[in-house]
C-alpha cells in the first residue's frame, strides 16, 4: 500500500509527461499501479477518503453539503460505520436531488438511499469516513454542543459562501412573504415583501449563517431568539441570486 503523498508525487510526475517506466524507477512504484492511478485520473479513488488521503475536497460541493448537514443532517454510528442522514422536505424535489448529488460526489461508491418519512425524504448513506469530512459530529443534538468549524472548513466556506448559504437556507430556511397594510391618502393599500428567514436552535450555527451572510454583503438581523432574517429589498434580491429559490 503506497502513501497518499507517494501517489500525489507519482501523479504529478505522470501529469508532467514522464513515462510510466521512468516514474516507476523514480518513485519505486510498479508500472501497473502507476497505470491504474493514471487512468483513474487525479481524483481520489471512490473508496478513498479525501481527508485521510489529504486530497482536496471539491470546494463548492463540500460547502453546500456542510450547509445541508448543519441544517438538517445528522451522523449515527452502526458498528464501525457511520450513516449520514439529511432530512429533506418532500415538497422540494429539486433540493432532494441536489442533496443526493452532493452526497454521491463526496463519497461516490456504495448506494445512496432515499428513505421516505412523513412529509420528508431522508437522503442516507453509510461510510466509515463521514466524521473525517463532517467533524462537527458529537453526542446529543447540535444545539446542545459547540459547533465550531475547523480551519480547513473555514477556508472552503470563505472562498465559497454562496453554496454554504444555499445548504443552510434550503434546509433550515424559508422564503416568506410579509403582508403589510398601509393607509395611503385615505386609501388602504396592501403590500407584499419577500423575506428570507433562517431558523436553527444552535446559536453557533446561527452565527455561522450570519458570518456567511457578511461574507457576501447581505444585511441580516435577528428577528427573534432562533431566527435570522434577511428582509431588505436589495438583500433578498442578492440572496435570491446567490442561492436560488427552494424548489
Ligand atoms: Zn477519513
Amino acid at each position: 500500500m503506497h502513501s497518499a503523498s507517494r501517489r500525489r508525487q507519482a501523479e504529478a510526475l505522470l501529469a508532467s509527461g514522464m513515462t510510466l517506466s521512468a516514474c516507476a524507477r523514480l518513485c519505486g512504484v510498479a508500472r501497473s499501479t502507476l497505470r491504474t492511478w493514471r487512468d483513474g485520473g487525479l481524483t481520489p479513488r471512490a473508496s478513498e477518503c479525501p481527508r485521510c488521503a489529504d486530497v482536496p475536497l471539491h470546494p463548492e460541493v463540500y460547502a453546500a453539503l456542510l450547509g445541508y448537514y448543519l441544517g438538517d443532517g445528522c451522523l449515527s454510528q452502526a458498528r464501525r460505520c457511520w450513516t449520514l442522514r439529511i432530512t429533506c422536505d418532500a415538497t422540494y424535489p429539486a433540493i432532494i436531488t441536489e442533496v443526493r448529488r452532493l452526497v454521491e460526489l463526496t463519497h461516490p461508491s456504495a448506494a445512496t438511499h432515499l428513505v421516505p418519512a412523513p412529509g420528508c425524504v431522508v437522503v442516507q448513506k453509510a461510510w466509515t469516513h463521514w466524521t473525517c469530512v463532517l467533524p462537527q459530529h458529537g453526542p446529543g443534538p447540535k444545539h446542545g454542543r459547540p459547533i465550531v468549524l475547523e480551519d480547513w472548513q473555514r477556508v472552503i466556506v470563505e472562498a465559497h459562501p454562496a453554496p454554504f448559504l444555499r445548504g443552510l437556507f434550503h434546509s433550515d430556511g424559508s422564503r416568506v412573504h410579509n403582508r403589510v397594510h398601509r393607509l395611503v391618502a385615505g386609501e388602504l393599500r396592501h403590500y407584499v415583501y419577500p423575506r428570507w428567514q433562517f431558523s436553527n436552535r444552535s446559536a453557533d450555527i446561527r452565527e455561522l449563517c450570519c458570518w456567511a451572510l457578511d461574507l457576501v454583503d447581505v444585511p441580516w438581523r435577528r428577528s427573534n431568539r432562533h431566527h435570522i432574517s434577511v428582509s431588505t429589498r436589495a438583500g433578498v434580491a442578492r440572496l435570491d441570486g446567490l442561492i436560488g429559490l427552494k424548489q
